[in-house]
């Protein structure tokens, strides 16, 4: 860190663009590129270039009350002390951090859920190729590229990589919702024909993606796909150091978000302490999660951010914002990008609820030390490991809807974005008799909400959404469309 300037990583996805944050006197940020960054040359998608407005700091509270973080950690020991405790930690925060609230799990006798469902349906031998895939280089040269999202909303720094590849002569196969400007090819087809269709060789790469709203049964779909056609495999994921995460807390724990919300709901689970990692940000119906969140007899965030479950938190115990702590982050191809920060609030804080509720103090070093032993070691210089499991049992297909999430950093921290209207395509407006300028009103169980429509080329029946809707209940939501 140098003055008011910190070098840090873009918590928008795991590709882990580095950047610096400035902070001024005032405390205003501001977004200067870091060139030498490995995973991105300086490079910054929409959400990076606009992170000063991510960065809204939390506030120790505790029962609705501001309070000193010494306060708030020592409520939550007198609240966490001989309670059924389930813990969250996506990933989106450090390395160090992530291993500090799994030794508060141990002194708790409970584990670290990482929200990432997917995982305990696969078997193990599976978990390392969909951890940790190909690196970003490898894109590059890749003979055929087959793309399962959309690069330019979901992980908008993909995209260089695939044109990079394009210019030595890749061809790029689309098989998302949407046609895609730097596809060779836009398909459309049944899932079975993928093997048959898609032209996958050994020189392929297969992009897809895993979040904790992933249908398991698409998973497989892919690993699949990457068995059969001997292409290799990279699963992008949404938070800044899931990879890391991942890795930490492996064998400890991969409860799935919406299992927790189930456990809220059913009323096995009463405790519940997140570690920056908001439920009504995570789960496609907000109102939903924020309504099953009362539910709970004690709800603990540890969060640098204030997102919309610090205002439901019995306690908040406040930790420094992102860019300003001490830590590593691993990227979704294994590298180990630090901070320059150096404050250790959380993990101060983390270390004295440990200890309040009988487990070890911590110190960053000793953390840090941790994380380099246990997990980059193995990971700095990635290699793809070939997957090794058998051809896998997709089990049951789940129904779709027409509404669907188009995932994409705005959304995963429900941040406002000028992607204020769906995607249809143009029968659908000739169907529906849209005007120019006018809206389309969607209806599902949930309610009517009136959105502004752009036209793409895309699949007929569908609407593609890049922003979150009152209405969506799943990732799909079934909804009828009238023009308004
Ligand atoms: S691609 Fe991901 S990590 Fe890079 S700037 Fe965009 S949101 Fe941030």
């Amino acid at each position: 860190m140098i003055g008011n300037v910190y070098q840090t990583v873009c918590p928008g996805c795991n590709m882990g663009c580095g950047l610096y944050i400035r902070e001024d006197e005032e405390g205003a940020l501001a977004v200067d590129f870091m060139k030498s960054s490995p995973a991105n040359l300086g490079k910054l998608c929409r959400f990076g270039m606009k992170l000063a407005h991510h960065y809204s700091k939390a506030t120790s509270m505790v029962d609705g009350k501001e309070a000193s973080v010494e306060d708030a950690v020592k409520a939550a020991s007198d609240k966490l002390k001989g309670a059924d405790v389930t813990m969250l930690g996506v990933g989106n925060t450090t390395n160090e951090e992530s291993l500090a609230f799994s030794k508060v799990a141990d002194a708790l006798g409970t584990v670290v859920n990482t929200g990432m469902g997917v995982y305990s349906e696969l078997p193990t031998e599976c978990h390392p190729t969909v951890g940790v895939g190909i690196t970003l280089d490898e894109i590059e040269s890749a003979n055929r590229i087959a793309l399962f999202v959309d690069p330019y909303i979901q992980y908008p720094l993909l995209v260089r990589r695939i044109l990079a590849a394009k210019k030595i002569g890749a061809s790029v196969v689309s098989v998302g919702w949407k046609d895609l400007h730097l596809a060779d090819e836009n398909r459309y087809i049944d899932p079975d024909l993928y093997e048959s269709e898609l032209g996958l060789d050994s020189e392929s790469v297969i992009i897809a993606d895993v979040h904790p709203n992933t249908d398991p049964g698409w998973v497989k779909r892919m690993l699949n796909l990457a068995l059969k056609t001997q292409a290799k495999i990279l699963f992008m994921k949404p938070f800044v150091n899931a990879t890391g995460v991942d890795l930490l807390c492996k064998g400890t724990g991969q409860k799935g978000i919406s299992e927790i919300m189930d456990g809220i709901n059913e009323g096995s689970i009463k405790t519940l302490v997140t570690l920056n990692s908001d439920p009504i940000e995570l789960m496609p119906d907000s109102d939903a999660a924020a309504a099953t969140l009362t539910k709970l007899d004690n709800l603990i965030v540890i969060s640098s951010r204030d997102g919309p479950v610090n205002k439901m938190a019995d306690i908040v115990i406040a930790t420094e914002p992102l860019y300003a702590k001490a830590g590593s982050f691993m990227n979704v191809e294994g590298l180990l990008l630090n901070n320059s920060g150096e404050s250790t609030t959380g993990i101060d804080s983390m270390s004295t609820l440990s200890q309040n509720l009988g487990g070890e103090a911590m110190d960053y070093q000793n953390l840090h030390n941790n994380v380099l032993e246990s997990i980059v070691q193995k990971y700095t210089k990635p290699k793809y490991k070939e997957l090794t499991c058998e051809v896998l049992d997709i089990g049951p297909v789940e129904e779709k809807g027409n509404l669907i999430y188009l995932y994409n950093p705005f959304m995963w921290f429900d941040q406002s974005d000028d992607n204020d209207f769906v995607m249809v395509n143009m029968n659908m407006v000739n169907k529906l008799g849209l005007s120019k300028g006018g809206m389309i009103a969607l209806t599902s169980d949930a309610g009517t909400v009136n959105m502004r429509y752009r036209v793409e080329d895309m699949p007929d029946g569908l609407i593609l959404t890049a922003k979150k809707l009152p209405v969506a209940t799943e990732w799909t939501t079934i909804v009828s469309t009238e023009a308004v």
